[in-house]
């Protein structure tokens, strides 16, 4: 259901994870309802926003694109002080990727007063099977699981191409946001 009427609630949630992990595709999966192959940095704002319906209120989510940043330069860092929630992106594909998860816990923590809400995202859900199947070792759904757990995280498995869970997982942060208020 497409809400009607003004936001009750306007949130930040900046994007996290290593590069070419998915983030320009999810958000733009999420804003726009489509895979986009070759988003490259044509997205050309910092950020996409889109509301919906969460327990009743309509809540708009401003979703913001860390591409092109090196880790936690000072650009990345005001955008994470300013955050509501971080969604945190690895590639299942992808085990430097998943390996690099607590370093970008810790980053966010450091520069966060407050504990921010973060949903941990194993993105290109699609491509595990094959990738296996090629002999890629990739991250399994209970390591992925078990390391959120540890760092009270939500924990999703995504796919940007497919739309797989990309709008649970943007609900699941907005209820955590909605709970901090
Ligand atoms: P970013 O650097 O983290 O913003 O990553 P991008 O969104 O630019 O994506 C990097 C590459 O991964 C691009 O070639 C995308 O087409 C591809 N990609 C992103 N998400 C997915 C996904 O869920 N499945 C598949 N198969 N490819 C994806």
């Amino acid at each position: 259901l497409e809400p009607t009427g003004p936001p009750d609630r306007t949130f930040k949630i900046v994007l996290a994870g290593d590069a070419a992990v998915g983030k320009s595709c999810f958000i733009f999966r999420f804003c726009k309802g489509v895979f986009h192959k070759n988003l490259g940095s044509t997205l050309g704002v910092d950020f996409q926003v889109k509301t919906i319906r969460v327990d009743n209120r309509n809540v708009t989510l401003q979703l913001w694109d860390t591409a092109g940043q090196e880790r936690f330069r000072s650009m990345t860092k005001a955008y994470f002080r300013r955050a509501d929630g971080v969604m945190l992106l690895y590639d299942v594909t992808n085990e430097k990727s998943f390996l690099n998860v607590r370093q970008w816990i810790q980053g966010i923590e450091e520069v966060t007063e407050r504990a921010v809400p973060i949903t941990l995202c194993g993105n290109k859900l699609d491509l595990r099977n094959e990738s296996r199947a090629q002999g890629i070792s990739c991250v399994d759904t209970s390591q992925g699981r078990k390391l959120a757990e540890e760092n009270k995280a939500i924990f999703m498995e995504t796919s940007s191409k497919t739309g797989d869970n990309i709008l649970e997982a943007v609900l699941a942060l907005s209820y955590e946001m909605l709970m901090q208020e």
